[in-house]
């Protein structure tokens, strides 16, 4: 019986890991719960689950629900000390990290200084504190195992070969709805229109990513972090069906790619389970129906987030950090209509051009980079 907490569990990667949980109920066992304020959906999880502890972040939510559910005697949480505790509860033996946004660097570090295993799909967490996470990782010998499809493909591709045997990695990208869009017919773009992604349904922030390409550029970066690559060595191409969910090249020229219908189910069970694997309800890929599978490059200028993230990535240090904040502010604007869909990447650029650089960010410099992020922005777009 595997234990595991689930930090997000009301979104759309949290409600599918208790699929999988539900689906294997003899061999995993949910021990924490966190959520930000959706308490009624936690609700029903608590009462399904019986974990040890819950969380919610928002301290009035918090409250209400722990007076409705005084009776069942399991704490209820708030704030970061409460996702923190959910996070290294003490019987948990994997934490999947599945919150929104870069709220997920605390507790995933003080998770792996507690020693759990990690499944990560908050890649917030990655593109911003990699160079803290990673070696943590390694000093605290837990594994850090990718949620996110094309990362778990290219840890498929990459199994049981020598990672230095690689020549590169091809990222592959559905191109999002706006695919072969230009920048004039993109200006009128609106909150529904960014919110239809043709392939996956996912979480409001990651779908808005996925329009903009920007969510492609944090997946390079992460890719760079988990997989130790350099950027040269990371190729996005797009891949429209969303089939093959990357590929490893290597040097020889022999390129291995994952391919599975898009049910984001496999990398979450992948994850869960690793090294074995188990059967996933539902369709299988079938190969004669599908046809042909196409590809094509990406249009790094109508699409500019993601060349922002190549260079941000290169640049390193805190450029990251300012290039996600930035990101999630400006898309936090969006989904509110109080800014249009191509200032995304404006704002972004517009806080790269206000940032200084800086080597190796601590924990603490990375948040208070944050801070600085997002009041260079409210100055100017309030
Ligand atoms: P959702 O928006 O669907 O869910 C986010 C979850 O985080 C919810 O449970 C939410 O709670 C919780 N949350 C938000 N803020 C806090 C907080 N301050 N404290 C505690 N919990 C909080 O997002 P997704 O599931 O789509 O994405 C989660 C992460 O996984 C993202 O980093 C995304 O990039 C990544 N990912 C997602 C994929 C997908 O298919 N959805 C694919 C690959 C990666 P509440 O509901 O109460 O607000
Ligand atoms: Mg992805």
């Amino acid at each position: 019986m595997k234990k595991i907490s689930i930090l997000g569990s009301t979104g759309s990667i949290g409600t599918q890991t208790l699929e999988v949980v539900r689906a294997y109920q003899k061999d995993l066992k949910v021990t924490a719960l966190a959520a930000g304020s959706n308490i009624k959906l936690l609700e029903q999880q608590i009462l399904e689950f019986k974990p040890n502890v819950v969380c919610v972040y928002d301290e009035e939510k918090a409250k209400e629900l722990k007076d409705k559910l005084s009776y069942l005697k399991i704490p209820i949480l708030s704030g970061m000390d409460g996702l923190i505790a959910c996070a290294t509860e003490r019987e948990a033996e994997i934490v999947v990290g599945a919150v929104v946004g870069m709220i997920g660097i605390r507790p995933t570090i003080e998770a792996i200084k507690a020693k759990k295993d990690i499944a990560l799909a908050n890649k917030e967490t990655l593109v911003t504190a990699g160079h803290l996470i990673m070696p943590l990782a390694e000093e605290n010998k837990v594994a850090l195992l990718p949620v996110d499809s094309e990362h778990s493909a290219i840890f498929q591709a990459l199994h049981g070969e020598n990672k230095k045997e690689v020549s590169k990695i091809l990222l592959t990208a559905s191109g999002g709805p706006f695919r072969g869009k230009t920048k004039e017919e993109l200006k009128n773009i609106q909150v529904e229109d960014a919110l239809k992604h043709p392939n996956w349904a996912m979480g409001r922030k990651i779908t808005i990513d996925s329009s903009t390409m920007i969510n492609k550029g944090l997946e390079v970066i992460e890719a760079k972090w988990l997989f130790d690559v350099d950027f040269e060595q990371i190729e996005v191409v797009i891949q429209p069906q969303s089939i093959i969910h990357s590929m490893v090249e290597y040097k020889d020229g022999a390129v291995i790619a994952q391919l599975g219908t898009p049910d984001m189910r496999l990398p979450i069970q992948y994850a869960l389970f690793y090294p074995s694997r188990r059967p996933v309800e539902g369709e299988r890929l079938d190969f004669t129906k599908i046809g042909k599978i196409d590809f094509c490059k990406p249009d790094m200028e109508t699409f500019y987030g993601l060349r922002l993230a190549y260079e941000v990535g290169k640049k390193g240090g805190s450029m990251p950090t300012v290039f996600n904040a930035a990101n999630e502010a400006a898309v936090a604007k969006f989904l509110n209509r109080e800014i249009s869909y191509l200032e995304i990447p404006e704002i972004i650029e517009y806080s790269l051009s206000k940032a200084t650089w800086k080597e190796n960010p601590t924990l603490e410099e990375i948040l208070s980079i944050e801070q600085e992020t997002y009041e260079n922005i409210n100055r100017k777009w309030n």
